[in-house]
């Protein structure tokens, strides 16, 4: 990576997401997370990922429309995260990647027991790498700025209350 003048630096560690654009897209985000949110259920229950995938894309296309970026390519690999081991303990994880010349990865399967991660933490970590892009688009780079999670939180804290809502009403609704 090119090395960033403070200045640079600074303009990306205060630059927000725009507060209209948030707010514009709460009902169509909501829409959709309850999608991914079906998508996720089946994925867990069948093992199949082409339809997590196919909503999770959709998910991108909205938020690259909306918030005015171009379009991302967005890929599941359906396997464990990519991890290291010291001494039997995993103290390195990969969650998910961005390219600015590729698509976005996310790793769908956790490392220690290969079970689907949860959608919370998978819409973290796609949220992410989805700041990384629009970083990428704004500033032609992206680092892990305090800015940088400012910007995830924008999207991300929305997503984590609307999937919480979404999580009650199926558990209420699945008799024990
Ligand atoms: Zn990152």
């Amino acid at each position: 990576m090119a090395r960033l003048s403070s200045r640079s630096y600074r303009a990306m560690d205060r630059a927000r997401l725009g507060e209209r654009e948030v707010a514009r897209i709460a009902f169509d985000f909501r829409t959709q997370l309850r999608c991914l949110h079906a998508a996720h259920e089946e994925y867990k229950r069948t093992g199949l990922v082409k339809r997590f995938s196919d909503e999770s894309q959709a998910l991108v296309d909205m938020l690259c429309l909306e918030l005015e970026v171009a379009p991302k390519h967005v890929f599941l690999r359906d396997r464990p995260r990519p991890h290291k081991r010291k001494g039997g303990r995993i103290v390195y994880e990969l969650h998910g990647l961005c390219q600015s010349n590729g698509p976005v990865e996310v790793y769908t399967r956790t490392a220690a027991r290969e079970q689907p991660v949860a959608l919370k933490t998978y819409l973290n970590t796609l949220l992410h790498e989805w700041v990384h892009h629009w970083d990428f688009e704004t500033f032609g780079t992206s680092i892990h700025c305090g800015g940088f999670y400012e910007r995830v939180g924008q999207v991300y804290r929305p997503a984590r209350d609307i999937v919480s809502q979404l999580t009650a009403t199926t558990r209420r609704r699945t008799p024990s």
